[in-house]
């Protein structure tokens, strides 16, 4: 069996230094930026997000492609050289010799597109209307090696840990090893992380979207009423809802279709996925299939999303099925 604890370990501190230089950026937004509509914090951090975690994989793992979310076209353009030089300032709290010319380089290492035998997918931020509304988001990043997730990191600045340590929660699992909980704050104490024992579907808490643009929260109402579920969704930005099964705060994640030519991105599920995983939880698209990662950017062949504690998941793919969504 090939070990990938130095995966695991450069994944972590990547994850770590970027959700840190998320957090400054987050601490920025003023109500002055909410009512103007800008949008520029959550860009400076999603490409200062990138730049740092491709940075650390480049030096590490040179011949590894980076499928992420981001390019660096936009950034290169002369009439984003503000934007560019916000992202540097950042960047330079990190790597004070850093320039222009590399943070856009660092960024564009995360341009892979096809699937390869050996590769990482990264969501620099996900969840960035959690991000402007200081809510939930998170970076999310997985090593994915010959078509099966093998490491996973997901960093939520904005969760705290289960014992109520705010400051963050970092997320890393190992393929069969378990997964695991770390304060973002204090990376000497983990804690292993398990989903629920919910086996009655009545006293299940379920969450989504808070877009119902990225996931029908018409069919959830449908699908909960099938399930006879009493207590209301929970709604949250990013895969911080991946993170809530795997570690029992919620039972259910439903991610329903919203339009039937939609596929789901890679970057938006492959952190989660080892997470919830490898917490004893379960994770198939709407039909039961198992999500496969090796289609390049997207899930081709899957479509939405069912995330469980496991017990409760033939009961939930019945449920939809009721609901007529399949
Ligand atoms: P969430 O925070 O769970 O609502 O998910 C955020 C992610 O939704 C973003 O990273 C997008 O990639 C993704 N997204 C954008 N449009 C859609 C859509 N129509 N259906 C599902 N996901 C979407
Ligand atoms: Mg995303």
């Amino acid at each position: 069996m090939i070990n990938y604890d130095r995966e695991k370990e450069i994944a972590f501190q990547a994850v770590k230094e970027a959700a840190l230089l998320c957090r400054r950026v987050q601490n920025e937004i003023t109500p002055d930026t909410l009512e103007k509509k800008d949008k520029s914090p959550v860009t400076v951090a999603d490409f200062g997000s990138q730049a740092l975690i491709c940075r650390r994989l480049a030096e590490a793992f040179p011949d590894d492609p980076v499928i992420a979310e981001e390019d660096s076209k936009a950034l290169r353009r002369p009439e984003n050289a503000r934007l560019l030089q916000q992202v540097l300032w950042h960047v330079r709290k990190f790597y004070p010799a850093a320039d222009e010319k590399q943070v856009c380089d660092w960024i564009d290492h995360g341009n892979a597109a096809e699937y390869s035998k050996r590769f990482w997918t990264l969501d620099p931020i996900d969840g960035t209307k959690g991000f402007l509304r200081s809510e939930q988001y998170a970076v999310a990043l997985a090593l994915i090696a010959d078509g099966e997730i093998q490491v996973s990191a997901l960093a939520c600045p904005n969760l705290a840990t289960q014992n109520g340590k705010s400051g963050g929660t970092i997320f890393l699992a190992q393929r069969d090893k378990g997964a695991y909980e770390y304060p973002m704050n204090d990376s000497g104490s983990f804690r292993s992380i398990l989903v629920s024992q919910t086996e009655n579907s009545r006293n299940a808490k379920l969450c989504e979207s808070v877009e119902s643009g990225h996931s029908s929260h018409s069919d959830s109402a449908v699908i909960s009423r099938n399930l006879q579920i009493v207590i209301q969704p929970v709604r949250l930005d990013s895969q911080a809802k991946y993170a809530a099964v795997a570690r029992g705060q919620a039972d259910i994640y439903l991610r329903l279709p919203t339009s039937s030519d939609y596929r789901e991105k890679i970057w938006d599920h492959a952190g989660g996925w080892l997470i919830v995983k490898e917490a004893g939880g379960e994770v198939t698209d709407i039909s039961g299939k198992p999500l496969d990662f090796t289609h390049g950017k997207i899930l081709r062949e899957n479509r939405g999303v069912i995330v469980t504690n496991s017990l409760l998941h033939d009961a939930v793919l019945t449920a939809v099925k009721k609901a007529g969504i399949v």
